[in-house]
């Protein structure tokens, strides 16, 4: 039987929705300002996003660009000034930086009241003391899925694939604070051969390695709700155009799982949505 297909947009625009109602009963719309190191083509598609995300629901965006010869030190030096202006309420870092500049370090510059992509280590810490609002986007959106599938957390079967500080690991923390069982895979786990071992008892699956079709339909058990947090561009091998998948052989999954996330269309637009909801956030606090 198939499985039930757990679409991100509708949550997506409820989410709008809802924030879009709370702006309009603001004296000035919450500010959110990207901060663009260089020109990467990843960034720009991603900035293009924010900006039009960002004005749909009545926020203002502004993309700050700089040079890719700009210093470390200037580039801290903006950052610092934008933390300073009080018109400002929300900054976010494009990634990726050049390699001259270290992105931990801007990263712990933005000030914590305004880091609502949740990347300083004092929000990373908040997670850890039980914050969610605090948690990186992405966390919060894949959790979203999580709670949409309705299934009862206290004591489930929970496995992350990836252990990264923007997805993986906050992942794991909100949901150890529900009380789920949670189990954490990284690549040392499929180096030792273990991944399926993990993965087949898991009741919800989450995946955030970056690797097309790491989890195949034999590594699940029947049933599971499967969070696909992934986006890969690929070759299709019939067409021989590009296209993007997740971190799970979707065809295959959706035989044997109980509900699934797609890609794109999954949790791709509830982490924007989440993006605008921490800069609305932001603004009211
Ligand atoms: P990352 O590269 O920082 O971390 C990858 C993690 O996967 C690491 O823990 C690594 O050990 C693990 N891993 C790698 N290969 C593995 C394997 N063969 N078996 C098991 N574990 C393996 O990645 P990230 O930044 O957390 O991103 C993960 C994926 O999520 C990427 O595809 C990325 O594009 C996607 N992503 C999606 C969104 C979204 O909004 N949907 C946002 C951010 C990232």
């Amino acid at each position: 039987m198939s499985a039930k297909i757990l679409e991100g947009g509708p949550i997506a625009e409820q989410i709008k929705a809802e924030i879009m109602a709370e702006i309009e009963q603001m004296a000035r719309p919450p500010c959110l300002v990207a901060v663009m190191v260089g020109d990467n083509t990843g960034a720009r598609m991603y900035a293009k996003m924010q900006a039009k995300s960002c004005e749909e629901v009545g926020i203002a965006y502004e993309l700050k660009e700089f040079s890719d010869e700009i210093s470390e030190a200037d580039l801290l030096g903006e950052v610092q000034s934008l933390n300073e202006d009080a018109n400002v309420d929300g900054i976010i870092l494009q990634m990726p930086v050049p390699e001259h500049i270290n992105a931990r370090t801007v990263q712990a510059t933005i000030a914590p009241q305004k880091d609502v992509d949740g990347v300083n280590p004092t929000n990373l810490g908040r997670v850890v003391m039980g914050h969610p609002e605090a948690a990186p986007c992405t966390a919060q959106a894949a959790v979203r899925l999580v709670e949409e599938t309705g299934i009862d957390l206290y004591g489930a079967e929970v496995v992350v694939v990836g252990h990264s500080e923007i997805v993986g690991k906050p992942v794991a923390l909100l949901l150890l604070d529900e009380f789920a069982t949670t189990s954490v895979c990284h690549i040392g786990t499929s180096d030792a051969g273990m991944l399926e071992e993990h993965t087949t008892r898991a009741d919800i699956l989450i995946v955030a390695a970056g690797v097309p079709g790491l989890i195949k339909g034999n590594m699940i058990k029947p049933g599971v709700a499967v969070i696909d947090v992934g986006i890969n561009r690929v070759k299709d091998p019939e067409t021989g155009k590009s296209k993007t998948v997740g971190d799970v052989a979707f065809d295959e999954a959706v035989e044997v799982a109980g509900i699934i996330t797609p890609v794109p269309g999954g949790v791709g637009p509830i982490t924007t949505a989440m993006l605008l909801q921490s800069t609305l956030l932001a603004a009211q606090a």
